[in-house]
């Protein structure tokens, strides 16, 4: 028997997209998925798991997502869930064994992940490289807005276009040395 990390009360067993034995909770309709169903799952479709997922595209919540904040334990083997955050600059987590690796997806994080079509990418969100990933584009967000507060968007566009020009010319450190040289005609 499994019970649900927030509510306690016993988890039933269904089945989730095409197939996908699962646990749910008939009071939070939480989720819980354990890595070898869930790999078993995938098994016949691990082409899917090697694509990119880029940052580019947006990442939608059509549903209300009640995220859970509080420190919850693995309905398998006890221990304490580890939060993942999965997107940059997005609060949407979720909370993961780091021991037996199943995954537990509050109130509609699963349809969420579905309706995006990453709900057979999981395991990649779990990575050292992809959290890396995230981490910086969310500093890459924050110097942006950091240099658009300081230049405005006409100057900022601007500047980055003519740093984007001179990174790519082959006079580039000559260039710069006559831009930021006060007195480029003065011996
Ligand atoms: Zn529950
Ligand atoms: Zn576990």
């Amino acid at each position: 028997m499994k019970s649900c990390p927030i509510c306690s009360i016993q988890l039933n067993r269904t089945l989730l997209d095409s197939n996908l034995p699962a646990y749910s909770c008939s009071n939070c309709h939480g989720i819980w998925i354990s890595a070898n169903e869930y790999f078993s799952w995938l098994a016949p479709e691990m082409s899917v798991q090697n694509n990119e997922i880029d940052f580019a595209r947006d990442f939608d919540t059509p549903y209300p997502v009640s995220d859970n904040n509080q420190a919850i334990t693995c309905p398998d083997c006890g221990r304490f869930l580890r939060r993942f955050q999965i997107w940059p600059n997005n609060k949407f987590h979720l909370d993961r064994c780091s021991s037996c690796n199943g995954i537990w997806f509050d109130r509609n994080e699963w349809q969420t992940l579905q309706a995006q079509n990453l709900h057979k990418q999981l395991n990649i969100f779990f990575t050292e490289a992809w959290q890396e990933k995230l981490r910086s584009e969310e500093m890459k967000k924050r110097f942006e807005k950091m240099y658009l507060d300081l230049f405005g968007s006409e100057d900022y566009e601007k500047i980055k276009a003519i740093r984007g020009w001179l990174s790519d010319h082959p006079n580039g450190n000559r260039l710069i040395a006559y831009l930021t040289d006060r007195e480029p005609y003065k011996g």
